[in-house]
């Protein structure tokens, strides 16, 4: 298939619900199995819900505003910050029904300013005139050839060239070498994937950076060419997962994602490889 002849469909994939886990891996679930495979049981096979924190409230609204943009200039809509503002106000509050926000202390009407802030910089800035074409936005692919389990990824963006184009609502100014190492398991598997979409190699994925500083900047980052080293390891580490996931090998890794975690109270119950027991003592 010719690059710029590709057919990106868009979709979504909902993995916040629970579901069986040897369906799919995808760059979410690899890496939540790969921090903590007990944290991964009970937040993607068994689906117990926790309170979003502010970050993930606002980090998904902007993304729906964001979305809401791009399918306007691919397809043809409103691209207005007015518009574009709206459906991330929509988004924001739709977020909230479906599932309880803990604010930590923090105010909501500030939440949502942050939010507000972030998406004008965005579209006061020169990435929002991006003069390349859009071949796909939230663009569903999937990959069986090659994997022990199917290979799923919705792309943010995808640009003339077959770039994928992913967005990061981030804290502070990346360190663009720390976010490249924390994010390659995902463009190498978004790379798997179009190449297997377009049978053409994919252009160099980029990262786009949106701030919540007072002042929001927005930075992109152009990763280096993947590798077959890159390849290789993901490919491996998709192995890992099958096999753990077959043997239901779950058990905690206490570490710096143990701060930000909201099953310590069913991971205290366990204590041995029975996790379905101990997750029933700690309901
Ligand atoms: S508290 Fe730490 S070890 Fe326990 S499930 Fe959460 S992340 Fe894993």
């Amino acid at each position: 298939m010719s690059a710029q002849a590709a057919v990106f469909h868009s979709g979504s994939l909902d993995e916040s619900k629970p579901g069986d886990p040897l369906a799919y891996i995808s760059a979410s679930r690899l890496k939540s199995f790969l921090t903590c495979r007990l944290r991964f049981f009970y937040e993607k096979v068994l689906g117990l819900k926790a309170p979003a924190s502010p970050a993930l409230q606002i980090g998904k609204a902007v993304h729906a505003g964001l979305q809401h943009f791009n399918l306007a200039r691919w397809r043809g809509g409103d691209t207005s910050p007015a518009a574009t503002l709206q459906a991330y106000d929509k988004a924001y509050g739709e977020l909230e029904v479906q599932g309880p926000v803990d604010y930590e202390g923090k105010d909501r009407t500030e939440c949502i300013d942050t939010g507000q802030r972030v998406l004008d910089a965005y579209l006061g800035s020169d990435l929002a005139s991006d003069p390349r074409r859009i071949l796909g936005v939230e663009a569903y692919l999937r990959r069986e050839e090659g994997l022990p389990l199917p290979l799923v990824g919705v792309l943010d963006l995808v640009l003339e060239g077959n770039v994928p184009v992913d967005f990061k609502t981030v804290a502070s100014t990346p360190v663009l070498e720390d976010e490249a190492w924390q994010n390659e398991l995902q463009l190498t598997a978004y790379h798997l994937l179009m190449q297997d979409a377009t049978g053409e190699e994919p252009g160099q994925g980029e990262l786009v950076y949106l701030t919540k500083t007072k002042a929001p900047k927005i930075v992109k980052q152009v990763l280096p060419p993947v590798t077959q080293v890159q390849i290789d390891r993901l490919k491996a580490l998709i192995d890992v997962y099958a096999d753990g996931v077959s043997r239901e090998d779950y058990h905690p890794s206490p570490g710096m994602s143990c701060r930000w975690c909201s099953y310590r109270t069913q991971c205290a119950a366990w204590a041995g490889s029975k996790v379905r027991k101990a997750v029933g003592m700690a309901a």
